[in-house]
Parts: structure tokens; sequence; C-alpha cells
């Protein structure tokens, strides 16, 4: 093993790494997976639940171009929940709760399946270079290991510090060690770093908890499933439990503050402002008596409860005694308290758009060391390194997605064309294109990019392809065929619409708002034609979208058709911004240093205004 040479060296097996490997694996480089310990592949270092807001579509997106974390999901779910529900499809966002074991034991089952992937556990201390180039890495006990390129995926490992109260010890996650070495000779070839830090609750006995005094907060009655192949839908699920602190239980977390690492001033980066501590929620809305807190078990069979929403790093007797005052807690035990953690993380403007350095060759980085929060939005970046990765090797064209194509592209261009200062997570506000990148339609989005690369399989793109057809065939049925009065105005009277007076086409009515899918099914026509044609619900929530949401989706398709006709106006490698003196000062010198590959991108950057593109426009003659 240590004699051969490798296409891909993934470093890190977290949620970014494993789809890192998978990719590069399935597209058919010989890939190593190097990482500190492999019971931990696919570890949920905080909640275990995948998707959400924004997140679920990403999970969406990576299953749609045949990467793993929707089916990995799919297998481990123990709750799964359509959010948004009540608002229009483009916010509807799955969210699964996950059994935490079985998730990272399917990753790690399903890596040893795929062909390709070889295993090595050990620390990474440093990359092989050869110029500007990286030939491999080196680990802790000094063994070489060559590979045509290498993809960084160290999480919150890099020089990670833990803090709770005022005890802090080096620490990657809990209960694992901290990564030296990585930082340090970056930074020596040039690489700005920076440091940012995040959090996570107590873990406790389930036994020790009074549900009685909690809310359930059950699953949905049909739920629903992230991958678009045919993996298992939940036939039971777990509740969750929904509680909150109260006013006792702030003063008694208020009574740690002096010797909280965040107050005193022992921790000095930033942390995910989405997701705050429960002493930073405390501290932020000091009028606001109480804060919700959900009760989510960490899988099928463990008594182990996760905490959501109650995220410290007070000293453990602190974190006790306050939660000990929680409605339903009264007699908790602790499995493992809260804590912070400090570590680095690289800008991520240091890239290009296929999370290549733009300092050495064939060196990716994916995941949390670039700044972002998230097993969601580490999983992507890790899949399009891996895709690359391999690309690259192969002398073949990079694959990127552009802003209207997937929140993945809007994650990956955000990135690397503003940088983040706080740890980075998706929101539906960041897409500009939102109506178009649903989570129901990633499938059509995608796949056939999938496909082409090698990595989504025939099957997938079958699915894909007969759900298009169908929903197509059902647009066009509504598109042409008439509903008469009679048949279509008690519809209309139920959802206080006009009536009709004449027969009318059943795209319009449809259209009209608070028309359901449900309504038209009472049509006989319409019910015949889903039954001689055989449409299964996703069929059938496509159709209704597509009707629905015609002119939203028309509309952002122009838009967006706008903006690529900026992107195609590209910007030659190593343009010398300092000439223009036309430009200005701050646009000058951002430019140079994010160095944008298009017109499009020059304009997303923070601090060069419009006056900034029409010279970059007349000098590149348009
Ligand atoms: P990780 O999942 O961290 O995986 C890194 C992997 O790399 C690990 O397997 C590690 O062993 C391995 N590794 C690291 N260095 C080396 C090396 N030198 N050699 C070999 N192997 C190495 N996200 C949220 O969205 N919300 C939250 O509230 C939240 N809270 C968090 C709280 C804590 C305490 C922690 C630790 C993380 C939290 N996260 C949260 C972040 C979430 O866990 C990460 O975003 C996600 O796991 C990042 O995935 P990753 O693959 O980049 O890195």
């Amino acid at each position: 093993m240590f004699g051969e040479i490798y296409d891909v060296i993934v470093v890190g097996g977290g949620h970014a790494g494993a789809e890192a490997t998978a990719a590069a694996a399935n597209m058919g480089s010989k890939t190593l997976l190097v990482t500190m310990n492999l019971q931990t592949i696919g570890q949920m270092s905080c909640n275990p639940a995948m998707g959400g807001i924004a997140k679920g579509q990403i999970v969406r997106e990576i299953d749609a171009l045949g990467g793993y974390s929707g089916i990995i999901t799919d297998k481990s779910a123990i709750q799964f929940k359509m959010l948004n529900k009540s608002k229009g499809p483009a916010m509807w966002s799955p969210r699964a709760q996950s059994d935490r074991m079985r998730f990272a034991e399917e990753w790690r089952l399903a890596l040893e399946r795929t062909p390709n992937v070889d295993f090595y556990q050990e620390m990474v201390t440093g990359l092989l270079l050869e110029k500007n180039k990286v030939v491999g890495v080196k680990t802790s006990l000094g063994i070489e290991i060559r590979g045509k390129s290498v993809i960084l995926t160290n999480g919150t490992f890099l020089n990670g510090l833990i803090h709770i109260g005022e005890k802090q010890f080096g620490g990657g996650r809990a209960g694992e060690k901290a990564a030296t070495g990585i930082t340090e000779q970056l930074v020596d070839l040039g690489f700005d770093s920076g440091r940012m830090k995040t959090g996570t609750p107590p873990r406790v006995d389930g036994r020790s908890l009074d549900y009685s005094k909690m809310i359930p907060q059950p699953g949905d009655d049909k739920p629903e499933k992230f991958s678009y192949l045919n993996t298992p839908v939940l036939k039971k699920q777990r509740d969750c439990h929904m509680t909150h602190t109260s006013a006792l239980v702030h003063d008694l977390l208020r009574e740690g503050f002096d010797r909280s690492p965040m107050f005193n001033g022992r921790i000095k980066s930033i942390g995910p402002r989405y997701c705050p501590s429960i002493e930073d929620k405390i501290n932020r809305f000091a009028d606001k008596e109480s804060h919700q807190m959900f009760i989510e078990p960490e899988g099928w069979d463990t008594v182990e409860i996760y905490v959501n929403g109650f995220s410290t790093s007070l000293p453990e007797d602190v974190q006790f005694k306050a939660l000990r005052s929680v409605k339903g807690f009264e007699n908790v035990k602790f499995f493992r308290p809260g804590y912070a953690i400090e570590y680095d993380y690289f800008p991520p403007t240091q890239l290009k758009h296929t999370l290549e350095t733009k300092l050495i060759e064939n060196l990716y980085f994916a995941g949390q060391i670039n700044g972002t929060t998230g097993y969601e939005e580490a999983a992507s970046q890790g899949l399009m390194a891996g895709i690359n990765a391999h690309l690259k090797i192969n002398e073949k064209d990079t694959f990127t997605l552009q802003r209207d194509e997937a929140y993945i592209g809007v994650l990956i261009d955000d990135l690397i064309t503003k940088g983040t200062e706080e740890p980075y997570r998706m929101f539906t506000s960041r897409a500009e294109y939102r109506t178009l990148l649903r989570q129901d339609n990633a499938d059509l989005r995608l796949t056939p990019k999938g496909y082409e690369l090698g990595l989504a399989k025939e099957d997938r793109l079958k699915r894909m392809e007969e759900k298009l057809e169908k929903s197509e065939a059902f647009v066009s049925f509504f598109k042409n065929t008439s509903v008469l009065p009679e048949q279509m105005n008690p519809i209309l009277e139920e959802v206080q619409s006009a009536p009709i007076k004449q027969s009318d086409k059943m795209f319009k009515l449809f259209s009209r708002p608070k028309v359901t899918m449900q309504h038209m099914l009472t049509l006989e026509s319409v019910s015949e034609f889903v039954s001689s044609n055989n449409l299964d619900n996703e069929v059938l929530e496509q159709a209704e979208i597509q009707v629905k949401y015609s002119g939203y989706i028309e509309k952002e398709k122009v838009n967006a058709d706008k903006l690529n006709r900026l992107e195609s106006v590209k910007i030659p490698d190593n343009f010398d911004y300092k000439k223009l003196k036309s430009l200005s000062f701050e646009a000058r010198e951002k430019l140079s240093a994010i160095k944008p590959v298009t017109i499009s991108q020059a304009s997303r950057i923070s601090g060069v205004t419009p006056s900034d593109i029409s010279v970059l426009l007349v000098y590149l003659g348009r």
C-alpha cells in the first residue's frame, strides 16, 4: 500500500472526506482515505440530523449527482419531516433525524463496498510537495504516501482547542485528538489561515427525563425520504419532544458567566451566528424569558439524547444545575457535557471554483476547513472536490455548478468569491433563483450531469427521465384539456374563487390560488389520466409545481439567462488589474486577490461596483 501512487488521497473521513472518497473512487480513481479514526467515518459531531431549510435541498442535490449522503440518511433515519410545507415549494426542505451510530456505520460500509478505495488510519501531519505541486502526504509515524492529488477535509480538527468553562484542552472533537502540522506547513507556503469556533450541547440519559412534561414532536404522517433511488421509507418513527428554558434556568446559567470562555475573552474566534449557544441567546435577547429546546433521540435503541437548543461552553456544574431546572429535566443524568471548540480554517477565497487551491496545484480543500458549518455544506464540497480531483488528473474539463443550477453552486461561488469571516451556513435567501433550486427537482437539474460524469448510474438516470416525461405529459394534459363549469365550479366555490360560465382549460383554472392537485384529482378525467398512466406522488407533485409556479419559474429563468450572459465573458488568467487605473483602488485589490474567472463572478465580489464592471467590460472589448 505504501509503495503505491494513489490518484487521490483524501485526508479526513468526515462528511466532506467520505463524499470526496466515494466520488473520486466511483469515477475510477485509485483513492486512499487517511483518517485519524476509522470508527468515526461520517461521524455526526453535533446534532443527529440531516437536512433542514436549504440544507435539505443540498442533500437532494448530492444524491441527484450520485453522492451517498441521501442514501445513508434514508438508511439510518428515525424521523422525517418536510419543513415549510405551508409555504411555496421553493421553501420546502426535507429534514431527517438519524440514528447517529447507524449513520456512521452505513457510511463506513458504503465506502468499504465502493471499488477503488483503500483505508488507512493515522494522522496526516504534512504534505509532500514538488515545486508548487502536491505529490502526497506525510503521517505522524513518518510514513510518506504518494498521490497525484490530495483533498484536505480536516473539519474542526486543525489545532482544535476544546473549552468547557475555565478548562481548555486540545482536541478535534470530544474524546478525539487535534491534528497538528498541516496548518503550520500551509502558512509557511503562503496560505492565510484563521480561527473559528463552534459549540455543542450536553448529551443526556433519556431514562432520566420526564417526557410527560414535554410536548411530543412527531414526524410527518406520510414521511418522504431524501434519495431519488429506491431507498426505504420510514414505517415507524421516533418522536422528538419540545420543552423550554425559563427565567430561573437563565439566572442559573448567568451565575457561570464570569467563568464562561465566551465572555472572559478566552474564546476569541467567531462562532456560527445562527446556531448561538444558550449563554449567547440569554445575553443577546436579555428580555426573552424562555427559549425552545428540542429533545432529540440519538438513535432507535440508545437512551442517549441530544439537547438541541442548549449548546454551551459554560462550566459543567453550571450546565448541570441549570439543565435540572428545565421542565422534564429535574432528574437528568449527563452522558457528556456541552463544549465549544476553536479550530483553524483557511479563507476560501484562496480556492478556485473546483476547490483546488490557487497556490498549490492538485491540492483541494473541502468542508469545515473552508470556513463552513454543517454536514450538508461539507458533504457537497467533498463531492465537488472528489469529482474535480479525478477530472484534473485525467486531464478532463473541470466540473462546476452555476448559481442558477444548484445550491452547491451558490455555496461554492459565495465561498470563493466573497469569502467568509464567520462559519458559513446555507440559507434559501442566499440563492437568487430559489424557485428554480427546489428539493423536488434536484434530479431533473443534476442527474444528467452526474450521469455524464460517470457518477450517477443508469438506473438513476432512467428514473429521472421517466419522472420528467410523465410530469411533462401531465402538464400538457392540463394545458390541452377543458373542463365544464358544472364540473369545476364546486371546486372554485370551495376555494372562494369566481365561478366560470363556459368551459375553460384546466391549466388556467388549476393556476388559480388555493386550487390544489387534490382538488383536480376529484375530476374524473384527471383521476383517469393518473391511473391509466400510473403516475406516482412524485410526478403529481412535480406537475402541480410546474402548473402553479410556471410564471415565477419562467421569470427566474429569464433573469438567470441574463446572468449567464455575463458568465460567458471570461477574464484571462493572470489578468493584471493593477494596470487598469480607472478601477477603484478597492476593486483592484480585491480582483487581484480573488482572480475571478468571469465578469459575472467579478460583479459579485463585495467592493466591486457596477462602474468597475463597466471598466472591465470596455477593456475586454464588450
Ligand atoms: P469533520 O466532520 O470534522 O471531519 C473531519 C475528519 O477529518 C475527522 O474524521 C477527523 O478524524 C479527520 N482528520 C482531521 N485532521 C486529520 C488529519 N490531519 N489526518 C487524518 N485525519 C484527519 N455544524 C452545524 O451545522 N451546526 C452546529 O451547531 C455544529 N456544531 C458543532 C459543534 C461541535 C463541537 C463540532 C465539533 C462540530 C459542529 N458542527 C456544527 C460542525 C459539523 O460537525 C461540521 O460542519 C461537519 O462535521 C464538517 O464536516 P467535515 O467533513 O468538514 O469535517
